[in-house]
């Protein structure tokens, strides 16, 4: 049993309301008891400790591509091929290291939780591994070096795009041939205690409708979530519509995949009868405001979700940057600029996106929060530094939320352990970590 006391800390209040004094006692890895206007005891946190935070869409490989592509021109499209050519490069040895690289650095920015969107399965020419979920297994031993908790979102992708072309080059190291086969390799998947396993469906270029069943239905028997890449490009939009007759999400809708255990990835750019549709099935949108700007993507309607009561939760996807706080005040100023009018999403709400709706949304509904029972996953960001120094207590989730960066976070806890203390990884040179996998890749 640890006792900590948080001079600060946020519990959930969506105005934004935070506690002084808040005692929280954690046995193994969950918290058994919470009280406030608590007198100090045990393990002190200053600044404001926050429930951990989940990056709820990731491509961890996708790290090594920062620097090197943003300066770019070109398209959504021209970006993927840039991506395919790194996708070439590696192995189950490679992607580890740099995975856990990955991994490590959102640790120390305030992330205690990812959802691996994972695709890259087999070897160069789309063989299989001799075991078949070795790339799976690097990212389970990624996560466990780093200290962060996993949900392995495994995808399912099967085509080139909609007119069923088959896979070309790269690609074919994403696809397991058909849904059975996709099914059968997902089910050896053997995952840790802090790891868990999802399904994906890549997104309806990458599936058929048939196969789109099958992984609704094989994911619905085993507990699930299920996340997709939706509508991130207009170009996905007039695609669906020549192919199926509607928008991607209706066929999502009429294959079953939309349920309360759905997540749609960017949901930039809906149709009028999308936004209902996410409604009536309780599903949850992830944006990736950092990644959607980098690319070009738009803005999606997070006001609209807020009105229409559909969860959002964030995802640093491409992981252009990693920093749970640029990504959640991004919400609302990216809502600003595109609505003209200020005020659109409370602290409070945007501090719910950032952590009980993505631990729901990557299927850890048992997390994000500060309560008794809930995993013992907490951030603690210093009110210190340079950016926040001045703080009003009262204010103080206001000024983490529109305020902090990822370099203000002091302290992560995952699972009751340990894995940042005082801004230090307490396992991995995270720097260095990087600096050697992405430039081993690359030479
Ligand atoms: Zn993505």
């Amino acid at each position: 049993v640890t006792e900590y006391w948080c001079e600060l800390a946020w519990l959930g209040d969506l105005d934004g309301r935070v506690e002084r004094g808040v005692a929280i006692t954690i046995e193994g890895d969950r918290i058994t008891n919470v009280t406030v206007d608590a007198p100090p005891s045990g393990v002190r946190l200053d600044g404001l400790t926050l429930p951990g935070m989940a990056n709820a869409h990731s491509h961890a490989f996708h790290r090594a591509l920062r620097g090197r592509t943003h300066a770019e021109a070109g398209t959504f499209w021209t970006w993927r091929e840039q991506m395919y050519r790194l996708a070439d490069r590696l192995d189950p040895d490679s992607y580890r290291r740099l995975a856990t690289a990955a991994f490590a650095e959102m640790v120390l920015c305030g992330y205690t939780a990812v959802g691996e969107f994972h695709y890259l399965h087999h070897d160069r020419d789309g063989t299989p591994y001799s075991n078949p979920n070795e790339m799976g297994m690097a990212m389970f031993a990624a996560a466990a070096a780093a200290g962060i908790r996993l949900s392995l979102l495994d995808v399912c992708y099967l085509q080139a795009d909609m007119t069923g072309a088959s896979l070309q080059g790269t690609q074919r190291r994403f696809g397991d041939g058909d849904a059975a086969t996709w099914v059968e390799r997902v089910d050896q998947l053997r995952p840790a205690s802090t790891a868990r396993v999802g399904a994906s469906i890549h997104s309806v270029r990458a599936v058929d409708p048939a196969s789109m069943s099958v992984v609704a239905a094989a994911a619905a028997a085993r507990g699930f979530v299920v996340h997709a890449h939706v509508s991130e490009q207009p170009g996905e939009n007039a695609q669906c519509a020549t192919a199926h007759g509607c928008t991607p999400l209706e066929l999502l809708g009429r294959t079953g995949v939309l349920t309360d255990r759905f997540t749609a990835v960017h949901a930039t750019h809906l149709g009028a009868r999308d936004v209902p549709l996410l409604q009536g099935r309780a599903a949850t949108c992830c944006v990736c405001p950092t990644t959607e700007r980098d690319l070009a993507d738009g803005i999606g309607p997070t006001a609209t979700f807020r009105d229409s009561g559909i969860p959002v939760a964030i995802g640093s996807d491409s992981h252009a940057i990693v920093d749970p706080f640029e990504e959640t005040r991004a919400v609302e100023l990216d809502e600003r600029l595109a609505s003209l009018r200020r005020g659109n999403h409370r602290a409070g709400e945007l501090l719910a996106m950032a952590t009980a709706n993505g631990y729901r949304s990557i299927g850890w509904p048992e997390g994000g929060r500060l309560a008794a029972g809930c995993l013992a996953d907490m951030t603690t960001v210093r009110l210190t530094s340079p950016r926040l120094a001045g703080t009003d207590p009262a204010e103080a989730a206001a000024a983490v939320v529109f305020g902090a960066t990822a370099s203000d976070v002091s302290h992560v806890m995952v699972g009751g352990r340990t894995v940042v203390c005082d801004g230090a990884h307490q396992q991995l040179d995270v720097g260095a970590s990087l600096d050697q996998s992405i430039r081993a890749l690359w030479s």
